[in-house]
């Protein structure tokens, strides 16, 4: 498997995400053994190996890394000493890399607070409780430095390696919060297996939902991507959000599939063509006009969109369930300002395609 060297993991955005409440997010892994067919991360702008699925990169410095970033990003007087003076004694075997070099940019002034949103743990570039977690325990590693950096998380996944780590999310979540989604596009076991061949089965994500419920964390689902004439069904819908709900989700939120131009589009359609011959011709018509972010121009994929909107408006409405993370999970990990940012973001965006 190869292993690699990364020179920086955290990523922060300028502004507050409202989808996923965050401004950090970060990858451990590149590639993912999960395979959905409709993967984003596929995508040349990703830089994901050309065996997506079969030769997945683990960053093995990544904690190491990632724990001089966080003193970087939320400023720790004694870790930079340490961090300057070379003791520090690292995460996964030590990083001594940074011994007698003066940090070159840890800033003074102007951290980041802590309420600044969740940690994203997990995305769509690669799933961080993919197969290869279980060997190398890069996310496992992420929490405890959550937990001892007081940073509140939010896990993404398709896993239900997650719940090895329930002790620590749970751990998170009475220091500072945690909030643990798992993304579905369908309920129908059938239909997953062929679409996303190497994730946990749909009612073994619900079990994540079920179990980390139960232990008081705040759950969702993202309903995601729904996918031209394979799982847009309005009924499909209703079920999934049925079952979502019967989970324990508080939230279920949707979306569209995007594909971008190129290696994306071409292996969704490559791989749909057989199983599902009629969805292939419907999304060749939908997408034939795409933007840079692969989301269909044409009128005809309008016209679907209202229309899985509408199933999923009415299903969060039937099963109790809200249409975005709700504020009570999240305003203790806001300043103000960004809690309020966020609301309203919510309130005018009715989850069109994500861009
Ligand atoms: S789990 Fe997420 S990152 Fe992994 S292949 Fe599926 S969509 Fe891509």
């Amino acid at each position: 498997m190869p292993e690699i060297c990364a020179k920086s993991i955290l990523r922060v955005r300028p502004r507050i995400d409202s989808w996923f409440v965050s401004r950090m997010n970060l990858n451990l892994y590149r590639g993912c053994a999960h395979d959905c067919v409709y993967c984003d991360g596929r995508s040349e702008r990703y830089r994901a190996p050309e065996d997506f699925a079969g030769a997945v990169e683990v960053k093995t410095n990544a904690l190491a890394v990632l724990r001089r970033e966080f003193a970087r990003q939320f400023g720790d007087e004694h870790l930079q000493q340490e961090l300057f003076w070379g003791t520090d004694s690292g995460l996964n075997g030590g990083d001594r890399q940074a011994g007698g070099v003066p940090p070159p940019d840890i800033p003074l002034e102007g951290r980041r607070s802590k309420r600044s949103g969740f940690l994203t743990l997990g995305g769509g570039v690669s799933d961080q409780y993919q197969p290869l977690e279980a060997q190398y325990r890069l996310a496992r590693g992420v929490l405890g430095l959550c937990l001892e950096w007081q940073i509140p998380v939010h896990l993404l996944t398709k896993s239900a390696l997650a719940l090895r780590d329930l002790d620590l999310l749970g751990a998170i979540n009475q220091e500072s919060r945690t909030v643990v989604s798992v993304s579905l596009t369908t309920v129908d076991e059938a239909i997953a297996r062929l679409v996303e061949p190497g994730a946990a089965s749909p009612a073994a994500r619900l079990d994540v939902l079920r179990r980390c419920s139960a232990a008081g964390i705040p759950t969702g689902v993202f309903l995601l991507p729904l996918l031209p004439g394979i799982t847009d069904q309005p009924e499909m819908i209703r079920e999934t959000v049925r079952a979502a709900a019967a989970a324990g989700a508080s939230f279920v939120q949707m979306g569209g599939l995007t594909l971008k131009p190129g290696r994306q589009m071409a292996h969704y359609l490559a791989t749909i063509a057989r199983p599902f011959p009629a969805a292939h011709a419907l999304t060749r018509e939908l997408y034939a006009q795409a933007n840079e972010h692969g989301i269909p121009l044409t009128d005809a994929a309008w016209d679907r969109w209202e229309r899985m909107h509408a199933a999923w408006l009415q299903a969060t409405q039937e099963f109790g369930v809200a249409r975005r993370m709700p504020r009570a999970v999240f305003e203790t990990v806001l300043d103000p300002a960004d809690c309020a940012d966020v609301v309203r973001i919510q309130e005018q965006d009715v989850n069109v395609y994500p861009a």
